[in-house]
């Protein structure tokens, strides 16, 4: 697992926190990886709706698997020229990260941090001392709602395609970040 943090970020005062998948979420995915800061295109209502999260109180920490790295199609250096553009950017535009989680390993791997596994969610929560069961894991695959079901926080579902397929039961589905975010707000 590789951990970022912020070592001047107060952790904000909910103990609760916003966890956000990286690619589909925040950035346009790609079925051929997110190989270089080229190719990394941030949404436009991810500045919006992670401001408001910002002034709701809640910590934002990104979740995302990163196998690209074990799989040898992403080299390191781009992969930390990309992380460090986005909390660059997310700082520069008054919506700072608290910490960045990554799972660098291949899926044969077998190891605990990959979603639908819940690794990476509860080694956040311990270290930041974050209520789960009080936090939310926005996420665009099924198997991040399944990684917050496991961790205990509510999935919340952004299905930026129009073509969407997936169930709708029992699930926040949001066309967007914005949307969901908002959702969330009092
Ligand atoms: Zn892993």
């Amino acid at each position: 697992m590789l951990i970022w943090y912020n070592p001047t970020q107060p952790i904000q005062s909910k103990s609760v926190a916003i966890f956000l998948d990286r690619d589909g979420v925040i950035n346009q995915d790609s079925p051929e990886y997110i190989k270089n800061v080229s190719e990394f295109k941030i949404f436009d209502d991810v500045v919006p709706a992670l401001k408001l999260a910002t002034l709701e109180g809640y910590s934002l920490i990104i979740t995302s698997n990163q196998s690209g790295l074990g799989r040898g199609i992403i080299k390191p250096r781009d992969f930390w020229e990309i992380h460090f553009y986005l909390v660059n950017f997310l700082k520069a535009n008054g919506c700072p990260i608290t910490a960045a989680f990554y799972c660098p390993h291949h899926p044969e791997d077998g190891c605990s941090c990959r979603k639908p596994r819940p690794g990476m969610l509860m080694a956040a929560a311990e270290m930041f001392n974050i209520s789960l069961n009080r936090s939310f894991f926005i996420g665009d695959k099924l198997t991040d709602m399944e990684a917050a079901r496991k961790a205990g926080c509510k999935g919340i579902f952004v299905v930026r395609k129009s073509n969407a397929y997936y169930s709708r039961s029992n699930r926040l589905i949001f066309r967007n970040l914005f949307d969901a975010i908002s959702s969330l707000s009092k």
